[in-house]
């Protein structure tokens, strides 16, 4: 018999953990259940539009969707349609993968004004999160305000100041293309806390700035530290290279472009301004003492009419597994919870790195399988048998991976010439294609 696995969750995590039992050559039968209809999770719904070659990391995890020992339940939402100890009665090992899909809280007056945005909620606007498709953004503004240093704060900056022709072959929804194509934006502003050696971009996100066609970036010198320091090996060459390119920047001109990205270090946010909605945003001054930025009293205001806030990522609590509200994560021993239960990606770690940095979680939840297994802890449960009985009792739709392809052929059809594909935002959309293919 073989042991029965269920990955919560499509994005990376759970697909590299769904590979990584396969490639333990264990005789396993996996299934992954997903609460959209759409696989992949991040790499749909967060990595950038106009970064289609990130996004095409998902044909890897195609083929470990079409593998004989995987099955994928999409429109199945955990907690909701089916609970965690349903699925664990279910299961030899149950994998949580679920990622953390809201945004840390911006605490500051004003953050509840109209115009200001969670990176979240912004960034599954503009990528068709079925979550989000209403969230209906004002982009008629003249200048905006990211708030965080880090490679969402950039992709968000970066779709925010992008032509018309940049987005012209990304699979922005109609809505969003239309939106950011018509803005007049002229100024993003991009703020950190700390300085230029703590900002968490990365060196091919940050020069994408100095290539724009329609935007020019802008650093301010007096900002950027003579060298990196004392840091070494990996992190020395990174932080080099950062501040090798905001040097390049800080010579660029405020007019040589229509549109400006302005970087502004040592700079934390302390007030949304604005009667009825966000128009401006005050902040304080910061240095930096012992890698934490301390206010030296000192606040300017710069005028904006739309905020979006990355400071980061948290998860959400299932009912049924432990979780830590402070860190927004599951706790978990280097990926175990308990006998029968894993943690692996951004619910296991928190939201940090990139696609593959979810490689080894799944590499690491696939071998506290094994041994669970080897040793008689876990094994004998029913696996598949007995969800499908249970999905159909209860009326639960869900979607297989052969529905999924009839839902991406019919995108990719639906596409304009030189787009990738157009997306479907909504889950009744989705469920239409199918019933009439
Ligand atoms: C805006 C943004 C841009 C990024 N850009 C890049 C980039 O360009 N390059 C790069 O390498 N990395 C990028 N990353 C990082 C990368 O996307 C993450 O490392 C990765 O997606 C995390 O994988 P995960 O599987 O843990 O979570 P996710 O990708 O979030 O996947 C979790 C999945 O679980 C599903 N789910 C949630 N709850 C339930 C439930 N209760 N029941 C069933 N299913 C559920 C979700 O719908 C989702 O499909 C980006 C991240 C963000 C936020």
């Amino acid at each position: 018999m073989p042991v029965n696995v269920a990955i919560i969750g499509s994005g990376p995590a759970g697909f590299y953990a769904a590979a990584a039992l396969i490639d333990s050559g264990e005789d396993v039968c996996i299934d992954v259940i997903e609460r959209l209809p759409t696989p992949f999770g991040l790499i749909r719904g967060g990595v950038a539009a106009d970064h289609q070659t990130t996004k095409n990391i998902s044909k890897k995890f195609d083929k470990t969707a079409l593998m004989d020992q995987v099955r994928f339940y999409g429109n199945v939402e955990v907690g909701r349609e089916i609970s965690l100890s349903d699925l664990r009665e279910m299961y030899d090992a149950v994998v949580l993968a679920q990622g953390a899909p809201v945004d840390r809280t911006l605490n500051i007056p004003g953050a509840d004004k109209p115009g200001v945005f969670g990176a979240a909620a912004f960034v599954g606007w503009y990528n068709a999160h079925p979550d989000f498709g209403n969230l209906n953004p004002n982009l008629d503004v003249q200048a905006a305000a990211v708030i965080g240093v880090g490679n969402v704060a950039i992709d968000v900056a970066r779709l925010l100041s992008r032509s018309d022709k940049g987005l012209a072959v990304t699979d922005l929804p109609d809505y969003a293309e239309t939106a950011m194509s018509r803005s007049p934006i002229k100024d993003v502003y991009l703020f950190g806390r700390r300085g230029p050696l703590d900002a968490k971009f990365t060196n091919v996100e940050l020069r994408e700035f100095g290539e724009l066609s329609q935007c020019v970036p802008q650093v301010k010198t007096d900002q950027l530290p003579d060298g990196v320091g004392d840091l070494e090996g990996r992190e020395k060459r990174l932080k080099e290279r950062n501040l090798e390119t905001l040097r390049q920047f800080s010579e660029r001109q405020p007019d040589e472009k229509p549109n400006r990205v302005h970087f502004e270090f040592f700079a934390s946010p302390s007030e949304i301004l604005g009667t009825d909605k966000v128009e401006g945003i005050r902040l304080e001054r910061t240095r930096v003492e012992g890698g934490r930025a301390i206010g030296t009293g000192e606040f300017f205001d710069v005028a904006c009419g739309l905020v979006v806030s990355a400071i980061g990522y948290r998860g959400i609590p299932l009912e049924g597994a432990p979780f830590d509200e402070r860190s927004g994560i599951i706790p978990n021993d280097d990926g175990r919870i308990e006998d029968g239960l894993y943690a692996a990606g951004w619910i296991k770690r928190g939201p940090s790195g990139v696609i593959s940095t979810n490689r080894p979680d799944g590499v690491t939840a696939a071998g506290h399988i094994h041994n669970e297994y080897a040793s008689g802890a876990i094994g004998g449960k029913p696996g598949r048998e007995a969800l499908e009985p249970f999905l159909r009792e209860r009326n639960i739709r869900f979607v297989s991976y052969s529905d999924w392809k009839t839902i991406e052929a019919a995108e990719i059809n639906n596409a304009d010439a030189g787009r990738p594909r157009k997306k479907f935002v909504t889950i009744q959309e989705m469920l239409d294609v199918i019933d009439n293919t």
